[in-house]
């Protein structure tokens, strides 16, 4: 029996900077040390936020950094090509209730969501019971959103390997929300279950910046009567604002630092050492790092990076 299978799962909506690439590295670590399988799928549902060229960069990056991958890029390893899938889980949960459509505006649903009565981002379930007309009559003016159904008392309990045990209120916190956005897109909270379920994958080790969406897709394994995977949630690399590493810290991408003349075995060094898996900064590969890999010694601190130079030439 597979003991683990695992997956890169880039969105292309821009390059891979030290951040993404370091979580990566750490999910690809933990597949290879327990001898499973990782997969790599294209997260390119989200077109408008796309950019032109990104995933071949990415991928490339992911090369250099010496990650290798169990399947062929074929077509049915891209989000965008698997939307017929998609749009089947919504017409079950359709057909059994699990979801209704959403009217609100962003406008709106910031205001109610502001209000001193709800906790922060909770859905205050305006759409959730309008009469049959009601919708008939609003559908006419507008697309709506899909919603999934929260019930009260859906609390759900887990274990991350990072984290230890955790506990969401999901009907509290976030309430009902989007599997579906008006513009008939699946949410990436839907897409990356379906897509896990149907791989096989066992184990899902991302940044800690998507910890909040685990308990949202916990509810969804539910719905959808699977077991949910062994979730990792790693720390991320912050810029000198304290911010988690985006676009705008430009000079940390692998593209860059590639520029500068680095070794791939200096930037995995560097890697390691900033989250603990190393005690000093040297130079390494990725296969080298399998060997001595063990979740536990991920620090469990963000590495905050003071400046953007470290691989200035
Ligand atoms: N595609 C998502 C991202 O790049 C990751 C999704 C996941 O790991 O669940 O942020």
């Amino acid at each position: 029996m597979l003991i683990c299978k695992a997956r890169l799962a880039p969105s292309p909506t821009g390059y891979l900077h030290l951040g993404n690439a370091r979580s990566f590295l750490l999910a690809w670590l933990q597949a290879r040390a327990l001898g499973g399988e990782i997969i790599l799928r294209i997260e390119d549902l989200d077109r408008p936020r796309a950019v032109e060229g990104a995933e071949k960069d990415i991928v490339g990056d992911l090369e250099w950094l010496g990650l290798d991958w169990d399947n062929e890029l074929t077509p049915n390893y891209y989000q965008s090509n698997r939307l017929h899938l998609y749009c089947e889980a919504l017409d079950d949960f359709k057909a059994r209730d699990l979801l209704y459509p959403c009217f609100c505006a962003r406008k709106e649903l910031a205001e109610a969501m502001s209000a001193p009565h709800n906790s922060a981002g909770r859905y205050p379930g305006t759409c959730r019971n309008l009469s049959t007309e009601k919708r008939a009559e609003r559908e006419v003016k507008k697309n709506p959103a899909l919603r999934f159904r929260v019930e009260p008392g859906s609390i759900i309990e887990y274990n991350d390997l990072i984290h230890g045990s955790l506990r969401s209120d999901v009907y509290e916190e976030t309430g009902d929300f989007i599997v579906a956005r008006a513009d008939g897109i699946p949410s990436y909270q839907l897409a990356v279950v379906l897509d896990d379920i149907a791989m096989g994958v066992t184990h899902v080790l991302r940044g800690d910046d998507l910890l909040d969406s685990t308990p949202r897709q916990i509810l969804l394994y539910h719905a959808f009567s699977t077991k949910p995977p062994i979730y990792a949630h790693v720390p991320l690399i912050l810029g000198p604002d304290r911010k988690r590493l985006a676009k705008r810290h430009g000079s940390v991408s692998i593209v860059e630092i590639r520029g500068t003349g680095r070794s791939p075995e200096e930037v995995v060094g560097w890697l390691a050492w900033s989250c603990g898996l190393r005690s000093d900064i040297g130079k390494t590969t990725a296969a080298e790092l399998i060997e001595d890999f063990v979740i536990d010694n991920i620090s469990r601190h963000g590495t905050h990076l003071s400046s953007l130079d470290i691989f200035s030439p």
